[in-house]
């Protein structure tokens, strides 16, 4: 249980925690600190946040827990601020899709403090942002990845496996370095092929009647560009190598993809899309569907 819970950027992530915390009884109080007054006053109408903080000296108040949830590429300027003015004994956690540069700029800034932060990344979410977007059901049989260092203090780490436990979530561990991989991979590939395809399409001067003939296929694979840009520009520099080294290979899979439709090698295509038709079948099975979002 938790008794005083500080959200920083109470948005889709921030908020809907809150309300699952909320939901659970987890929690006694949440306050909640952001940058604009009109998104914290929506918050606290919804009933996510009790109060909102004017200032994060303030805001830190007696809290035991303290959530980072605001773009990936904010983070190091919140952590700084946070450093001097967060209680010695308060947990600290943050839901950044990227983990390496969280941790690298949580290292410099926290000092002693930094044992008490463990670095968390729930792999849910919509491609909608906001607090209004928010939902206490979101993280429900969905993976929590956190990803303490060496010297992160036990007990916060279970405090934090609590947390997310009492949402419903499913919380895993592993290296920040292989989260970042794997992630560049499974989620952030897909969502900047998507931000590319609309992008490239929007640019042809037949786009409206491209976008009027648009399909099924066109809407699964392209709803994620509905996604927030301010995020997903964070994301991608924060996860530079990881983003580059599967983009490079999707390049090279796609030259190869190029070269078969230009050879007229339909054997070679038969081949490769029954290969990705087998793996999504299996996936689909096993996921029940639902693919987890970011
Ligand atoms: P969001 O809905 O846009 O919420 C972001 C929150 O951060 C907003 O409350 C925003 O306040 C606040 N904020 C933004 N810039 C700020 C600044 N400079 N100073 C103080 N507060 C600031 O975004 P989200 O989807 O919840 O994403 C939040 C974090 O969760 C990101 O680090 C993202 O990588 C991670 N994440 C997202 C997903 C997903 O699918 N969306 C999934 C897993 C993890 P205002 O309302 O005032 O702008």
């Amino acid at each position: 249980m938790i008794d005083r819970l500080l959200v920083i950027g109470v948005g889709l992530i921030g908020g809907s925690l809150a309300r699952a915390l909320r939901s659970a009884r987890h929690v006694r109080e949440v306050v909640g600190f952001g940058r604009s007054l009109g998104n914290l006053q929506e918050a606290m109408e919804l009933g996510v946040i009790d109060r909102a903080a004017v200032s994060l000296a303030d805001a830190v108040q007696g809290a035991d827990m303290i959530v980072l949830a605001v773009p990936v590429g904010t983070m190091p300027e919140m952590l700084q601020e946070l450093g001097p003015v967060c209680p010695a004994t308060a947990v600290i956690t943050d839901v950044g899709s990227v983990k390496g540069t969280v941790i690298a700029a949580a290292r410099q800034s926290l000092g002693a403090k930094f044992v008490h932060f463990v670095p968390g990344h729930p792999i849910a979410g919509t491609e909608q942002s906001g607090v209004g977007a928010s939902l206490p059901e979101l993280f429900v049989n969905r993976r929590v990845v956190l990803t303490p260092e060496a010297e992160t203090d036990p007990v916060a780490i279970e405090s934090v496996r609590g947390l997310w436990t009492a949402t419903g979530a499913q919380v895993t561990t592993m290296s920040a370095v292989k989260h970042d991989e794997i992630l560049a991979a499974s989620s952030h590939l897909p969502h900047v092929l998507a931000f590319a395809l609309v992008d490239l399409l929007v640019r042809r001067d037949d786009h409206r009647e491209v976008f009027d003939c648009v399909a099924g296929g066109f809407r699964d694979f392209t709803r994620i560009a509905g996604s927030d840009p301010v995020m997903w520009r964070d994301i991608c520099l924060a996860n530079r190598d990881g983003i580059l080294e599967i983009l490079n290979q999707y390049r090279d899979s796609l030259a190869d993809v190029v070269q078969a439709i230009e050879q007229g090698d339909g054997q070679w295509l038969l081949e490769t899309f029954m290969r990705a038709k087998h793996a999504r079948d299996n996936f689909n099975r096993k996921l029940g569907l639902n693919l987890p979002e970011a």
